[in-house]
């Protein structure tokens, strides 16, 4: 998931030619809406990323073509398997239009970033020892069969699976009417829908599960695995062992914290901060300085 930056797109297909490669949508907008504004134009591209089908894309790219010839060209000229759901892979059981995820990571490691690279990698570890913990110490008190969101999601669909009236096409293939212009395709062994809900998130639409209640069964027990909380456990059940830095104390408290190391966690020292780096004028002088450490650069006035 990326905002666009320049090369990017060029250089994950080189470099990993089998991963999806997606934008964030509200980025798209960003750029879409410093040429193309307005309310319709804004809702008929949001329509055709969320779109999770080809026909229902289609019929959002029309609607805009008739809004603006050329806000619908500039948005064609953008590949919709980087922005609208209708064209993602279904492998990765996630429909993400969003780089959330991406800036929450930015922002927690703000402050490490503008620390020097060992200091930086040392924080950013101790955040993800900390997450880990937490993570597992959560889905070890999360009991039924589901994790909390999912099952909530799971909930609100099959509230809606109360619209949907489903017929038996014969073996696990099913037709599925909700209303007089919606029609859909579920297959419950390959699970899958005409709709693509389920194919890209791996939660049971409310047209899978009308289908899945009409036989007496459970919609939780179609959920992929990958949000189950025994997989959850699982993900989170290995941890990041603490790591003993350098201790820069007396001779006398070395000794004792080693020997006490092997005991407990031991305390962890804080290297000095650079303060100021000055590069240095004369030649003569860099050369010499090269080998200290850098507080005594730090201290180069
Ligand atoms: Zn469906």
């Amino acid at each position: 998931m990326s905002d666009r930056q320049k090369g990017l797109k060029e250089a994950l297909a080189e470099y990993f030619p089998y991963s999806e490669h997606r934008f964030c949508v509200r980025h798209l907008y960003n750029n879409f809406k410093t040429k193309h504004k307005g309310k319709a134009l804004k809702d008929s591209l949001w329509k055709a990323a969320t779109s999770t089908y080809v026909r229902e894309f289609q019929v959002a790219l029309s609607e805009m073509e008739s809004l603006s010839s050329k806000a619908f060209l500039w948005l064609s000229d953008i590949d919709p398997k980087f922005w609208s759901k209708s064209h993602f892979s279904t492998r990765s059981k996630c429909d993400m239009l969003l780089n959330n995820l991406c800036e929450s990571f930015n922002k927690c490691i703000l402050q490490d970033r503008t620390r020097p690279i060992i200091t930086m990698m040392e924080g950013i570890r101790t955040k993800i020892i900390q997450r880990i913990a937490k993570k597992k110490d959560e889905a070890d008190n999360w009991t039924g069969l589901l994790c909390p969101k999912i099952q909530k999601k799971l909930d609100a669909a099959t509230e809606m699976s109360n619209r949907c009236w489903p017929t038996h096409a014969g073996g696990n293939i099913y037709q599925v009417t909700c209303g007089p212009h919606s029609q859909y395709g579920v297959n419950l062994e390959e699970h899958t829908c005409s709709c693509r809900k389920w194919d890209l998130t791996g939660i049971p639409c409310p047209h899978a599960i009308s289908v899945i209640l009409m036989r007496d069964e459970r919609p939780e027990s179609y959920v992929n695995s990958c949000y189950k909380i025994e997989t959850q456990q699982a993900i989170y059940s290995h941890m990041i062992h603490p790591v003993k830095r350098r201790f820069s104390g007396t001779a006398k408290e070395t000794a004792a914290t080693t020997s006490a190391s092997t005991q407990q966690v031991p305390q962890v020292q804080q290297p000095p901060a650079i303060h100021v780096v000055r590069w240095m004028v004369d030649n003569q002088e860099s050369s010499t300085n090269q080998g200290t450490s850098s507080e005594a650069i730090s201290t180069q006035k």
